[in-house]
């Protein structure tokens, strides 16, 4: 199966591993080309039942309850992006030279199958942190400049969708995770971005070099620019390893005063010191701060970056500027909620990590911090040490507070703290409750949790949700 398109389909035997929200379209799309497609998926429950009879209705074979052994004859491999690499369904695919590939290897390798149809180019984004919101900062700017586009990937649009739809598009912005990019071995971008590189799923990748390296897959094959940042030293580092094609440029952005071959910013300015005639002497104005919502250090990176991926493909500065103003943030990420006697209420429930909330904590200068939750195998002592200055005070909550507890207590001993040691739907109310005594007017109380939420909420959009809820009720009796 090369690393080109494949046209022909008919009756060649592909399994696909999973059913979910990748596997089901995946696997009746190609059942729809020809082929002769088998879904097999560990679990039997009711859910995947349903899935599995409605996919048998359609001719295509289902295996419940074995997602280890691989059907006989299997000529590919479709997997879900989640699938470990080290499962024994890819350890025999791979002993009988079986390609495996995951949804946005299919996607790409279907990409200008559907006659008529222009073949969009994609400009991709990764990252630890950030990639939602600069892919939709992205289409904006995008769509600013009259180009029809669509961010997506791991949000809004599915890749299948969109490389197989009626929707004719200019250009992708394409959102990719390190396991989808782990599984799509021959996708080459027009240009590519990685906001940052932290630990993070180091589980699934088996070391950081290893997650890194899936990460630094997104530059492979580059034709116009890698972008990186100039601030995490490993991103440009993987550019420098990347094969990319004759004349793809390495573009950094930084918060700073950009170099030639840069974007930065310059007192209160974007600017783009890299498509511009002349990069040694002059630089383009592109947007100021105040247009990027929310203005916080991290968002702004996230904008720089978005921006340049945009100027790669050439659209015109002024797009920029009204892409970005024109673009509002997802929920849960930095949302201002409410101020209650002066003290203004911020859900990012979204900093699920503790590197997405090193940085919304960055983004304020005295906080009461609402933290805590399942911490997936994370340590705290660096960011509490970095964060400690700016800590009014703190309130934990969730199954593993007590590491961020001991690392207050190691790092910011005067830094009052409040325990919360119940995990009932009323919490977060007094979580809010007790946020709201210890700030003072001019604060921010921020819910940046560093962990996971499902010990006590569905996940973080509920987490989330919560928290304003009680922020009403503090509003409502103040
Ligand atoms: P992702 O899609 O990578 O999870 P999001 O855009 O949804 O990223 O943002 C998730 C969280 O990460 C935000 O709520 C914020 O706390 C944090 N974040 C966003 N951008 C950055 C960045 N550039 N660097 C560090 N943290 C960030």
């Amino acid at each position: 199966m090369g690393s080109g398109q494949v046209t022909d389909w008919q009756g060649k035997h592909v399994t696909v591993a999973g059913l979910g929200v990748s596997g089901v379209p995946a696997a009746k799309v190609l059942h729809g080309l020809g082929a002769r497609v088998t879904v097999v998926n560990d679990g039997d429950d009711a859910r995947a039942r349903e899935q599995a009879a409605a996919l048998e209705a359609l001719g295509v074979t289902v295996r419940l309850g074995d997602g280890a052994t691989l059907p006989e004859g299997t000529e590919l491999v479709v997997t879900a992006p989640g699938w470990q690499p080290d499962k024994p369904l890819f350890l025999a695919a791979e002993r009988v030279g079986v390609p495996v590939w995951g949804d946005v290897e299919l996607a790409w390798r279907l990409r200008g199958t559907v006659p008529g149809k222009p073949v969009a180019p994609w400009l991709c984004v990764t990252g630890t942190n950030g990639k939602t919101t600069t892919t939709q900062m992205l289409a904006s700017i995008l769509r600013a400049a009259g180009l029809r586009t669509a961010a997506v990937g791991n949000i809004g649009v599915s890749l299948l969708d969109a490389v197989l739809g009626e929707e004719p598009y200019d250009v992708l912005a394409v959102e990719l995770s390190s396991y989808q990019l782990h599984w799509a071995p021959s996708l080459r971008a027009h240009s590519a971005a990685v906001l940052n590189l932290a630990p993070d799923h180091l589980d699934w990748h088996g070391s950081m070099e290893a997650y890194a390296r899936d990460k630094g897959r997104v530059y492979e094959g580059n034709q116009v620019a890698c972008v990186y940042n100039v601030a995490d030293k490993a991103t440009e580092d993987l550019v420098r390893e990347a094969d990319v094609e004759e004349g793809c440029r390495a573009i950094g952005f930084t918060l700073g005063t950009p170099g030639p071959s840069q974007l930065g910013v310059v007192d209160g300015i974007l600017v783009d010191r890299a498509f511009v005639e002349n990069r040694r002497e002059s630089a383009q104005e592109l947007a100021e701060v105040s247009d990027v919502n929310p203005p916080a250090p991290h968002n702004i990176a996230n904008a720089l970056a978005a921006a340049a991926l945009a100027r790669a493909f050439g659209v015109p500065p002024q797009a920029v500027r009204d892409g970005l103003r024109a673009f509002t943030p997802d929920a849960h990420r930095i949302a201002h909620v409410a101020d209650v006697d002066g003290v203004a209420y911020v859900d990012d429930s979204k900093a699920t990590n503790t590197h997405a909330a090193e940085a919304s904590l960055a983004a304020y200068g005295s906080i009461v911090w609402i933290a805590g939750g399942l911490a997936k195998g994370a340590t705290f002592d660096e960011l509490v040490a970095r964060s400690a200055g700016r800590l009014r005070g703190v309130v934990l909550i969730g199954a593993d507070r007590a590491l961020i507890r001991e690392a207050l207590a190691r790092h910011a001993p005067e830094v009052p703290v409040v325990d919360l040691d119940r995990t009932d739907t009323g919490a977060m109310l007094q979580a809010v409750q007790e946020a709201a005594r210890l700030a003072q007017p001019g604060d921010t109380v921020l819910l940046a949790p560093a962990c996971a939420s499902m010990d006590m909420f569905a996940n973080y959009n509920k987490r989330g949700d919560a928290f304003a809820e009680a922020v009403r009720e503090l509003g409502a009796g103040a």
